[in-house]
């Protein structure tokens, strides 16, 4: 079979690499056991925090309030739900949250265009209310719009009919995704799972793609730190940046006010957590860890599984930044 995507995409579906971080679920007796091999050094507890997420607002299956529920009941304690272009689902997030004692970090994940390339940037502790973070929003989310309608044409004119209005039930009122149009695919027996959507129909060269729309990188970052926020740059390994491309990158989103990038992921490899470490300690950036969980049925992330950032690196919880923090 030929695959037309690239290896990774990074909307909703994990695609190409299910590798997963250390640990897992372990038994109670076991998780004692690896608590005492932590003291040692030898073994890595999951973090209690999570940082990246999407609800039924943009793309992920979980409604705002059922993802809270599924935090909690797998221990997380520090929670940002980052929906796509939106923050539809904060309010309620902010109150299931509130009614289980998570913390809630209010959040959203922007697309920004930069040198051709789609790069997705998480702000963090932002003012939701904010008008020009709003007004930034809602010209992203037309696009998105347009581009939805657009790959329908595409594939209808591929042979494939009616996935436009399947996948705009799916969304059920909110913004359409390629992860809506995965699914629909999948209803109308078009392809076998939401991964071979991508593979052979949505992603990056395929008949079905059509390019994201996305921000200018200063003024998506200008919205978020106007609002009182903390601009991370979302999965850095996770774009197929060449080694020419990736500082070139780095550096532009640190001069842009830039100041965290995401280190621990949840679908990189162990080794794409160290290598993404090793950058944040050359770049100066603070750290930030997310699973970019879309709901219990898409691939392999979890939540409650990301093992904890290193300890040398500074926390984006723990940064002063916090407290311009204007509305919680
Ligand atoms: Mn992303
Ligand atoms: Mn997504
Ligand atoms: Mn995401």
């Amino acid at each position: 079979m030929i695959y037309c995507a690239v290896t990774h995409s990074f909307n909703g579906t994990p695609s190409g690499n299910f590798s997963q971080i250390e640990g897992g679920v372990w038994p109670a007796s076991l998780a004692i056991c690896i608590h005492g091999l932590a003291a040692l050094g030898l073994a890595t507890v999951p973090s209690n925090t999570d940082l990246h997420s999407h609800s039924t607002a943009s793309d992920g299956t979980l409604s705002p309030v059922a993802l809270l529920s599924h935090a909690a009941e797998q221990g997380i304690a520090r929670f940002a739900l980052t929906d796509h272009d939106t923050t539809a689902g904060l309010t309620a997030a902010g109150a299931q949250a509130l009614e289980l004692g998570i913390e809630l970090v209010p959040g959203v994940e922007l697309s920004v265009s930069w040198e051709g390339k789609i790069l997705h940037v998480v702000g963090l502790y932002i003012d939701d209310t904010h008008p020009p973070l709003q007004a930034g929003m809602a010209i992203l989310r037309d696009a998105r719009d347009i581009r939805a309608r657009e790959i329908g044409r595409r594939l209808a004119s591929h042979g494939i009919e009616d996935t436009y209005t399947v996948a705009r039930g799916l969304a059920q009122g909110e913004m359409i995704t390629r992860a809506h149009y995965a699914r629909a695919l999948v209803a109308n027996a078009q392809a076998k799972s939401p991964q071979d959507a991508f593979r052979r129909l949505l992603g990056r060269g395929c008949p079905g793609y059509v390019d994201s729309p996305g921000a200018g990188l200063a003024e998506a970052i200008g919205w978020i730190t106007g609002a009182g926020g903390i601009a991370v740059l979302a999965h850095p390994l996770a774009y197929g940046l060449t080694r020419l491309w990736l500082p070139l990158v780095l550096t532009a989103f640190g001069e842009a006010g830039g100041r965290a990038i995401e280190v621990v992921y949840g679908n990189n490899t162990p080794a794409q957590n160290r290598k993404s470490a090793q950058l944040a300690r050359e770049y100066g950036f603070l750290a930030s860890l997310g699973a970019d969980y879309h709901g219990p049925k898409l691939g392999g992330v979890r939540l409650g599984e990301l093992p904890a950032l290193p300890a040398d690196l500074e926390p984006v919880w723990q940064h002063p930044a916090r407290s311009l923090d204007v509305t919680k």
